[in-house]
C-alpha cells in the first residue's frame, strides 16, 4: 500500500485535531481508580460491555483498599460477561494489592511505575496517561491500527511498531491523535463497511483504494 507523504501526515493531523479536540473516552469513570480497572476491563472487550460491567463493580469495590481484600470468585463473578474474566479478576486484586503496598494506596501517575502493576502493560499505561493527564503519548488498539494503515501513515506489522512510528511522524498532540483515531475508527473508518461516501472526511488522504484487509 502507498505511503502517506510528510505533507499529508501533517494535513491529516490538522484535521483530525480539528475533528477531536475535545474527544475522549468512551470509558465511564469518576477517578483514576475507576479509569485503571475500566481501562484493564477493556482489552479484547468492547467499552460498551465494559460500562455496564463496571457500576456494580464499583459500588461493591470502590477503591483500592477494598479491591485487594476482595475474594476473587467474587470479582470473577462480577466481570464474568467479559472477556478473560478469570485473569482480569486474578490482576485486579494484584494490581490493588500492589498499589497499597508498593504505593502507599495511590495508583502511580507514570509509565514506569504503572507498568509494575498486574495486567498493566505499556498501552493500558499509555491510554490511562492520555486520558488522564493528557499525556504526549500514543497508544495502539484495534482502531489505531486499522486507521494508520489504511491511510499509510504506518505500515508496521505489530501494534508497538505502530506506536512508535506515529509517535515519530506526529510528535505533538498524540493524546488528541489518539483518541481521535479510536473514534474515527469505531464509527467512520470501521473494520467490515467502513463509512467512506457517507461519513469519511480523510477520503482523500486514504490509501486503501477499497481494499480492507487492515483491521
Ligand atoms: S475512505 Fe474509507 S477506508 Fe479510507 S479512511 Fe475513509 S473510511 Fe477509512
Amino acid at each position: 500500500m502507498k505511503k502517506a507523504t510528510k505533507k499529508e501526515i501533517l494535513e491529516i493531523k490538522e484535521i483530525l485535531i480539528s475533528n477531536y479536540s475535545d474527544a475522549v473516552t468512551e470509558l465511564n469513570y469518576n477517578n483514576l481508580y475507576e479509569l485503571l480497572i475500566s481501562v484493564m476491563l477493556s482489552a479484547q472487550c468492547t467499552d460498551k460491555r465494559v460500562n455496564i460491567i463496571t457500576p456494580k463493580l464499583f459500588d461493591k469495590y470502590p477503591n483500592v483498599e477494598k479491591l485487594s481484600q476482595a475474594n476473587l470468585d467474587d470479582v470473577k463473578e462480577l466481570i464474568k460477561s467479559c472477556s478473560f474474566f478469570n485473569n482480569k479478576a486474578v490482576n485486579l486484586i494484584k494490581m490493588a494489592t500492589a498499589v497499597m503496598e508498593n504505593f502507599e494506596g495511590e495508583i502511580p501517575l507514570d509509565e514506569k511505575s504503572l507498568v509494575t502493576l498486574a495486567g498493566v502493560g505499556q498501552k493500558t499505561a499509555h491510554v490511562v496517561m492520555i486520558e488522564y493527564a493528557g499525556a504526549n503519548l500514543m497508544a495502539v488498539d484495534t482502531h489505531v491500527f486499522r486507521v494508520a494503515h489504511r491511510l499509510g501513515i504506518s505500515s508496521a506489522k505489530t501494534a508497538i511498531l505502530t506506536e512508535v512510528e506515529l509517535t515519530k511522524k506526529f510528535k505533538t498532540d498524540l493524546h488528541i491523535l489518539h483518541q481521535g483515531m479510536v473514534l474515527f475508527g469505531r464509527y467512520v473508518c470501521k473494520a467490515i463497511k467502513p463509512e467512506c461516501e457517507e461519513k469519511c472526511f480523510l477520503k482523500e488522504y486514504c490509501k486503501s483504494k477499497g481494499s480492507f484487509k487492515v483491521g
